[in-house]
């Protein structure tokens, strides 16, 4: 997943960034409202972490031209003080949850897995498609009994790949997804770390869940119903 985080405090960026990182999640920064809206428009995240009080354009303003603009992407709000005026400002311009500061960071997780759930018919934290499983808590994959230990890579390719079951994913859209602009790698990055996954999940079976479509990209399906 894809997270853009606007925030004009330095450190809070900087722990926040790579806190989400190292649960696996690309993040990109803006450290104020003006390029926050502009990274928003311009490129496609699973979730928007926005701040309220922010230089240039401030978070309800610029969620406000978000919504104006049709980009329905979730927003998380970080109101600096538990004022209900805040929180019912945000909610009224689009936003769809706020974390009050300070939070737990585990909090912060937690909601955005939960507004990263909201248009999927999926509801519970672990994503299952037949007899594979992933728990978006633990990060641990199981494949019938058997328990499977992911890089942080290799649970975000295959949280992609299963919050999408049989839909062709290309190279650039899983590209977009797993990595930052800045950490934006060469295509055939994501062939390789097709080829980790499928050492882990699939290489031990006689069916096979990862597939390649030639030309096109990759597509998780259940092979016991296809
Ligand atoms: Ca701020």
């Amino acid at each position: 997943m894809r997270i853009l985080l606007v925030e004009d405090e330095k450190k809070m960026r900087s722990l926040l960034k790579q806190g989400l990182e190292e649960q696996g999640y690309a993040v990109d920064t803006a450290d104020n409202g003006d390029d926050g809206l502009h990274w928003a428009l311009n490129f496609s995240y699973d979730v928007l972490v926005l701040d309220i009080m922010l230089p240039g354009k401030d978070g309800l303003t610029v969620c406000r031209e978000l919504r104006n603009q049709r980009i329905i992407t979730p927003v998380l709000m970080l109101t600096a003080r538990d004022a209900v005026d805040d929180r019912v400002a945000g909610l009224d311009c689009g936003a769809d949850d706020y974390l009050v500061k300070p939070f737990a960071f585990r909090e912060l997780l937690a909601r955005i897995r939960a507004l990263s759930r909201r248009d999927s018919v999926q509801k519970s934290a672990t994503l299952v498609v037949g007899d594979l499983r992933l728990d978006t808590v633990t990060h641990l994959a199981q494949r019938g009994d058997q328990l499977i230990a992911l890089s942080t890579k290799e649970y975000a390719l295959l949280e992609l790949l299963m919050q999408h079951p049989n839909h062709v994913l290309s190279r650039t859209i899983i590209a977009e997804h797993l990595w930052s602009y800045d950490g934006f790698p060469d295509s055939n990055v994501v062939d390789v770390y097709i080829r980790y996954l499928r050492k882990k999940i699939d290489d031990d079976h006689e069916d096979k869940y990862i597939r390649t479509i030639r030309g096109t990209g990759y597509q998780l399906v259940d092979p016991h119903q296809a």
